[in-house]
C-alpha cells in the first residue's frame, strides 16, 4: 500500500550514523537510579548573578530552579534561567577542539586533540614572550567576574601584555558612570523598590532586562501587594516594555529627552520647596534653564502631567526613581542618569528604605574592564594597524554585537592567530584560527558576585553539576594548562592544578580576610556550607554612604539633548532598539525554548519585527506583517512590521536578538 511504499522509501532516505545508548560503567558517585539529586550553582544566562539550584536524576540536569536561599532572586528564575538546559544540551555545541582547515571563515575546520591544541597556542604565546613582543597579545572575554577575572588579568600580565578587555553589550556602563559623578561610588546601589511607594522609571524595563529582573519583579511584587499600601510605578519610555505594561501610568517620551524630563521635574520639587535643603537656592538657579515649556517641547509630555508627576514624586513617602533602556544608551546617557539621580538626591532617598542604597564594595572582583563601542574600536585600529597578533577569545560575540562601521570582523581578518574558547560556533568563532572548546555553565567551577548587591556583599560559588557532556574543559582549566605549558614564571604563579583548586584557593584568603583571628582553621567546613546553599553573604558588613549630589553637576551636564546620527531630513524616524527579554543582546537565540516563547508585548515567536505606531504606519502606508527596509547612516536591515500603538509616533522600535548568520 501506499503507506507502506512512503514508509520505506523515508526510510531509504534518511541515513542517520549509528548511535549506541552506553550505560555508565563507572557511574559517578552521585549516580543512584530513580533519586534525584539538587545541585546549587549560580545562573550565568545574564550578569543578575541569581542562585540556581539543578535536578540532576540518573547523571542527567533535568530541570533548573531558583535556589530559595539566594537573596538575589530568592528561590525563582526568569525564561533564561530556566533555558540553560537547552545550552548544556544543545546539539551544537563544539564537541572537541577544532583547527581552520579552508580559509578564514569559510568554516572548514577539522578536529584535533587537546594536546595538540593546548601546545599550539602555548608555544605560539611563549613564542611571542621570548621575542619581548608580549604586549601583542589581546585577550577579549565577556562579562567576567568573580576569581576568573582575576586569574585572566594573572595570566595576562605574567605573559607581559596589559591587553585584557571584556566586550558585554549588556554591561551598565554608563549607570556605572554617573553613580560615580553623582555619589563618588561606582559600583552599583541595591534600587530597593520593594520598599518603595512611588516607582518612577525612566526606560528601565526592570520586571524585563534591566540589571537584575527576578530580584526586581520580587520588589515589585512587594511593592504592589506585600504590605499595606499599595506603591504605585510610572513608566516613562518611547515604546512600551514589560514593565510600562504593568505599570499604573505609562508616559510615551521622546527618546533621548529623559534627562531634561527628569531635571524639569527636578525644577518643580525646588520651586515648590519639597526640597527643603540649605543649598535650595543653588539647586534653583542650577535647574533654571529646564523651564516646564522647554522640557514639555524636548519630550511631548504636556506640562500638566510633568506638574503632576512632580506632584505625586514629591509627595511620596518613598520616592524611587530610575534609568535604563534608551534614557541608558543615548549619545547623552550619562547626562540622563545623572538628572535621574538628582531627582533622588531631591527626594531625599539616597541610603532611606524605598530608595538608593549604596551597597558596599562586592565581596571580590568588581570587574573594571569593560571595553564599549569606543575602546572596541579602538582594539579593531590596533588589529588592523598590525599592533595584535594574538586574538584569544573567550565569552564573547563582538563580530555579530557590534555595527558593522566598527570594522571589527575586517580587523579580525588581519590578526596572524585567532584562538577562541567557546561552547558555540558563533559570528565570532567561526573566524577563529583554533577553537578550544569550553564547558558550559553547568559543567564549570566558577564564582560570581552579583552586581547590584542586596544591600550586604553576597558571593555564590558556581559548581559542575553534571559530568560534562563533550571533550571540553573549562576556561579556568585551559588558561592554568596554558600557564604550565608556557613555562616562565607562569608555572609558579599560577601553582593550581585546575580551577576547582583555584576558586577554592580564592574563597580561602575570603575566609581568612574575614576571620583573621581564626587563622582559616575551619575553611574547610565553611566551604562545604557554601557549596551546599550556593551562596554566602556578610550580612554585618556595613553599607557604604556616597557623597551628597552637589547642585555643581548639573552645567557639566548642560548637554542633556541627545544626537542621532543622519540628517532628520533624509532620516526622520529614531530608531530604538531594545534587549529582548528572551534572547537579551542574542546570547539566547540559540536556545529553542527561548525562540519558542512568545514575547510578552507582540507574542512574535522565532524571527524578528520592527514596531510602528499605526499612525505612523498609515501615512506611510505600511500594513502589517509587510516587510519593511530601515535604513540609517550604518546599513539597512529588513523585517516585517509589527502595527504597535504602545510606541511614539516618529518611533520605530526593534528588539536585539535575531539576525544571527
Ligand atoms: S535574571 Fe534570569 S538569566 Fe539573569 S541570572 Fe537571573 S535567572 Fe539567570
Amino acid at each position: 500500500g501506499i503507506g507502506t511504499g512512503a514508509g520505506h522509501l523515508l526510510a531509504e532516505a534518511i541515513k542517520r550514523p549509528v548511535e549506541f545508548l552506553i550505560p555508565p560503567v563507572v557511574p559517578p558517585e552521585d549516580y543512584s537510579p530513580g533519586t534525584a539529586t539538587w545541585y546549587n550553582t549560580v545562573c550565568n544566562q545574564c550578569s543578575a548573578g541569581c542562585g540556581i539550584s539543578v535536578r540532576i536524576r540518573e547523571g542527567r540536569a533535568k530541570k533548573i530552579e531558583g535556589n530559595p536561599v539566594h537573596p538575589v532572586n530568592q528561590g525563582r528564575l526568569c525564561a533564561r534561567g530556566q533555558a540553560g538546559l537547552n545550552a548544556l544540551y544543545n546539539p551544537d555545541r563544539i564537541r572537541s577542539p577544532l583547527k581552520r582547515v579552508g580559509e578564514r571563515g569559510d568554516g572548514a575546520f577539522a578536529a584535533i586533540s587537546w594536546d595538540e591544541a593546548l601546545t599550539e597556542v602555548a608555544s605560539r604565546l611563549a613564542r611571542l614572550k621570548i621575542d619581548d613582543q608580549a604586549s601583542r597579545i589581546q585577550l577579549l572575554t565577556g562579562h567576567v567576574r568573580g576569581h576568573l577575572d582575576a586569574l585572566f588579568q594573572q595570566f595576562i600580565t605574567l605573559l607581559g601584555s596589559d591587553r585584557y578587555a571584556q566586550h558585554d553589550f549588556t554591561y551598565p556602563a554608563n549607570l556605572k558612570l554617573a553613580n560615580r559623578l553623582s555619589f563618588g561610588i561606582e559600583h552599583l546601589p541595591y534600587y530597593d523598590i520593594a520598599n518603595s511607594d512611588y516607582l518612577l522609571s525612566f526606560g528601565a524595563d526592570y520586571l524585563g532586562t534591566w540589571l537584575s529582573p527576578v530580584h526586581f519583579s520580587l520588589g515589585y511584587g512587594q511593592l504592589r501587594q506585600g504590605r499595606d499600601r499599595r506603591g504605585k510605578c510610572v513608566q516613562i519610555e518611547p515604546r512600551m516594555s514589560l514593565s510600562g505594561a504593568n505599570a499604573d501610568e505609562w508616559i510615551s517620551a521622546v527618546p533621548g529627552s529623559e534627562g531634561a524630563l527628569a531635571l524639569g521635574i527636578a525644577r518643580i520639587l525646588v520651586a515648590q520647596e519639597t526640597y527643603t535643603g540649605t543649598d535650595r537656592d543653588t539647586w534653583r538657579r542650577a535647574l533654571e534653564a529646564y523651564s516646564l515649556d522647554r522640557v514639555s517641547a524636548a519630550s511631548g509630555v504636556e506640562p500638566e502631567r510633568i506638574e503632576q508627576l512632580a506632584a505625586a514624586f514629591g509627595g511620596s513617602k518613598a520616592g524611587l526613581a530610575i534609568a535604563g533602556g534608551a534614557a541608558a544608551a543615548g549619545t547623552n546617557a550619562v547626562a540622563s542618569l545623572v538628572a535621574v539621580n538628582v531627582l533622588n538626591h531631591l527626594a531625599g532617598n539616597l541610603g532611606q528604605p524605598g530608595g538608593i542604597i549604596f551597597n558596599g564594595a562586592p565581596a571580590f572582583g568588581s570587574a573594571t574592564r569593560h571595553a564599549g563601542l569606543t575602546q572596541m574600536t579602538e582594539i579593531a585600529v590596533a588589529m588592523q594597524e598590525g599592533a595584535i597578533e594574538v586574538l584569544l577569545l573567550h565569552d564573547t560575540n563582538p563580530v555579530y554585537a557590534l555595527p558593522d562601521a566598527s570594522g571589527f570582523a575586517d580587523a579580525m581578518a588581519t590578526v596572524p592567530t585567532v584562538v577562541a574558547m567557546s561552547s558555540f560556533m558563533d559570528e565570532t568563532t567561526a573566524l577563529a584560527d583554533l577553537i578550544l572548546p569550553t564547558d558550559t555553565y553547568l559543567e564549570a567551577w566558577g564564582d560570581d558576585a552579583p552586581e547590584p548587591g542586596v544591600g550586604l556583599p553576597v558571593a555564590s560559588i558556581s559548581q559542575p553539576v553534571v559530568a560534562r557532556a563533550y571533550d571540553t574543559r573549562s576556561v579556568g582549566d585551559i588558561v592554568l594548562s596554558l600557564a604550565r605549558q608556557i613555562g616562565f614564571e607562569l608555572p609558579a604563579a599560577m601553582p593550581w592544578s585546575s580551577t576547582e583548586e583555584f576558586i577554592k584557593d580564592g574563597w580561602r584568603k575570603v575566609y581568612e580576610d574575614l576571620d583573621p583571628q581564626a587563622g582559616g582553621t575551619d575553611f574547610e567546613k565553611f566551604w562545604v556550607t557554601t557549596l551546599e546553599a550556593g551562596v554566602w553573604g556578610q550580612a554585618d558588613a556595613l553599607a557604604e554612604s556616597g557623597d551628597a549630589l552637589q547642585p555643581s553637576l548639573i552645567p557639566g551636564i548642560d548637554d542633556v539633548s541627545a544626537s542621532f546620527a543622519g540628517d532628520a531630513g533624509e532620516f526622520p524616524f529614531i530608531l530604538h532598539p531594545y534587549l529582548s527579554a528572551t534572547l537579551l543582546d542574542g546570547r539566547g537565540a540559540n536556545l529553542p525554548w527561548l525562540q519558542e516563547l512568545p514575547d510578552q508585548l507582540t507574542s512574535v515567536v522565532y524571527g524578528s519585527w520592527v514596531e510602528l505606531n499605526p499612525t505612523t504606519a498609515g501615512e506611510l502606508g505600511i500594513r502589517d506583517s509587510d516587510l519593511i527596509e530601515i535604513e540609517s547612516p550604518a546599513g539597512i536591515i529588513r523585517a516585517p512590521a509589527f502595527l504597535f500603538p504602545a510606541i511614539e509616533p516618529g518611533v520605530v522600535a526593534m528588539p536585539f536578538g535575531q539576525g544571527h548568520s
